[in-house]
């Protein structure tokens, strides 16, 4: 079916849906002019982040266009949520291969649901032809941002719900391993349906001392805060929440999709001593899973012997 030219497109499918100025999102000026203009919300710092997913890369060919879109927002998304920003407005370049309606319908229903859910709105973007790529830059406004280069040492380690979900789930997504219909429906939502961890950020945003968002790899990320921090972490595995669709995997297996696998979206974070115990009447759903030391480099440990990842995460070159 042949689709809209690339005006018809830009109006039917996103400016029809995101309204063109709107002062209570701080939208002067949505969709249709050379540049969008935004109101800052005041006192407030912007957080801004840029992520593209490639057809192939990050998401199959032919997957699904309402999923798509909820990935490729929700993991932006979760970068703002990991700086503790709320989130106000974002862009979209999208390259396509041809102009598909049925493509398009599907896509912008994902991307309408996804925005309204997380009180975002989409203020402009770039349209061409060529292999099928998402880029969406994000805005959020923060008034108190989570680092990755804040831990201190002796500060505990914690990560949030569990992990190895959406690493388990590729198989699954791919076609490669058949799974129960329970497994598949969990590989589905780990995977294009991540949850950006805006809730516990609001509560646990005032403890934490860094944070981030685990895209590649729980080991590598949190190299990541070491790093910035310049400080090490000892990792206790045993007290890694594993994620039910890992656990069908095995013990060993489930270890190194949950320590190593990427794409689960959780937030890791350090937290002063001094604010455990305020942190622990929260009742929220995270756990302490080491702590921050002064040698370099992350050390992890299984059943108090030594553990080695068979690889740390994922890297495109
Ligand atoms: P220009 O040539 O000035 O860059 P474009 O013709 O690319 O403008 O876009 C026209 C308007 O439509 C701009 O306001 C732009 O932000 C918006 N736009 C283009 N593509 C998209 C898209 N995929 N999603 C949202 N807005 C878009
Ligand atoms: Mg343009």
């Amino acid at each position: 079916m042949a689709g809209p030219g690339e005006f018809e497109l830009i109006q039917e499918y996103f400016l029809s849906q995101f309204s063109g100025s709107d002062p209570a999102a701080g939208v002067e000026l949505g969709i249709g002019d050379d540049c969008a203009l935004l109101i800052p919300p005041p006192g407030k710092m912007l957080a801004t982040s840029v992520d593209t997913l490639v057809a192939g890369v990050h998401f199959p060919a032919d997957a699904d266009p309402y999923r798509i879109a909820s990935r490729a927002l929700r993991v932006n998304l979760s970068d703002l949520a990991a700086m503790n920003a709320e989130p106000l407005w974002f862009t979209l370049a999208l390259t396509l291969p041809q102009s598909d309606a049925a493509w398009l319908d599907s896509f912008a229903r994902g991307l309408v649901d996804t925005a309204r859910q997380f009180n975002i709105t989409l203020v402009g973007g770039d349209t061409t032809k060529g292999p099928l790529s998402i880029t969406i830059q994000v805005t959020g406004a923060t008034g108190q941002p989570l680092r990755r280069s804040g831990a201190g040492e002796g500060d505990l380690v914690y990560v949030s719900h569990s992990l190895g979900a959406a690493a388990a789930a590729l198989p699954l997504i791919l076609g490669e391993t058949a799974g129960s219909s329970e497994q598949q429906q969990q590989a589905d939502a780990a995977y294009y349906f991540p949850e950006p961890q805006f809730e516990l950020v609001r509560q646990m945003g005032v403890f934490a001392s860094a944070a981030l968002d685990i895209s590649d790899g729980l080991l590598a990320d949190l190299g990541h805060i070491c790093s910035a921090s310049q400080l090490g972490a000892e990792i206790d595995l045993g007290q890694l929440p594993i994620a039910a669709l890992a656990q069908a995997a095995g013990t060993e297996r489930a270890l190194q999709l949950a320590a190593a696998g990427g794409d689960d979206y959780q937030l890791c974070f350090t937290v002063p001593e001094r604010h455990q115990a305020a942190l622990a009447q929260l009742q929220l759903p995270i756990t302490a899973i080491g702590k921050m030391t002064a040698d370099n480099g992350v050390r992890c440990t299984y059943g108090g012997q030594p553990w080695l990842p068979q690889q740390t995460g994922y890297q495109h070159f």
